[in-house]
């Protein structure tokens, strides 16, 4: 893939500064990142060096002191509340560690849940749901609640979830933090084939060799800043 592939989401500058009563902590001092379609990102870097934090920033959850979240023209670190979940749903999903899914909710359920509150129609909503079970080996988990999942299985609802509308940039943040290796390798197949097939720009955060193995590209985090692996 050529060197300078349009990224779909880039971090520019970001600082970001934690204040707990007296207590300043600086966990960003100017990140940099690029993510590109169909290209897998791998973070890693020690506990504390501002890898969360990141994560939150470029997916909208957490407004930064400084610097910027471009996706195309947009600033997404100045968008309303309303504008930041539809810009969620649509262009950049997060997977978490663990609770991922909504409880109350089946697999089915989940997958559907951010075509629904997008408005899909209801036949585009069953077939693609019907798609993303078969393809990640869920049918006959279809009716289970979420609660009732195995680790490895409710991660992979997640995905399905999480891409279910397409959204151009996938962040993950230690999703197999909590997985044995078979879990972890089936998950990271179809991660893997969501970045391929649907052409993705995906973003692990990683302490796992494993996950970061899979990785076109590898960044370390330092002390609040992104550096490439050498
Ligand atoms: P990582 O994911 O790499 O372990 P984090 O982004 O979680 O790093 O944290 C970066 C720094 O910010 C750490 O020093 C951490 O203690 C601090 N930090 C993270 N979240 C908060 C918070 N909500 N309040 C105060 N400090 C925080
Ligand atoms: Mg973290």
């Amino acid at each position: 893939m050529s060197a300078v592939a349009t990224a779909v989401l880039e971090g520019r500058g970001l600082y970001h500064i934690y204040r707990e009563r007296e207590v300043e902590t600086v966990a960003l001092r100017g990140a940099d990142i690029q993510l590109t379609p169909g290209r897998w990102t791998s973070l890693m870097g020690p506990s504390g060096s501002g890898k969360s934090t990141l994560v939150h920033i470029l997916g909208g959850l957490l407004e930064p002191a400084g610097g910027s979240v471009m996706i195309g023209n947009q600033d997404i670190t100045r968008l309303s509340s309303e504008d930041r979940a539809r810009l969620r749903r649509q262009q950049v999903s997060i997977v978490l560690q663990r609770d991922n899914l909504h409880p109350l909710l089946d697999v089915a359920g989940n997958v559907a849940l951010a075509m629904r509150l997008d408005g899909r129609p209801r036949g585009e909503i069953d077939a693609r749901v019907r798609e993303l079970l078969t393809r990640f080996g869920l049918e006959r988990q279809s009716r289970q609640r979420a609660t009732t999942l195995s680790g490895g299985e409710a991660q992979r609802v997640a995905i399905a979830a999480a891409i279910a509308l397409r959204p151009p940039v996938l962040l993950a943040d230690e999703l197999t933090g909590e997985l044995d290796s078979g879990s972890t390798d089936a998950v990271l197949d179809l991660l893997a084939e969501a970045c391929r097939g649907e052409n993705t720009a995906i973003l692990t955060v990683t302490h796992n060799p494993l996950v970061a193995a899979r990785a076109d590209e590898h960044l370390i985090m330092r002390d609040g800043e992104v550096h490439r692996e050498r």
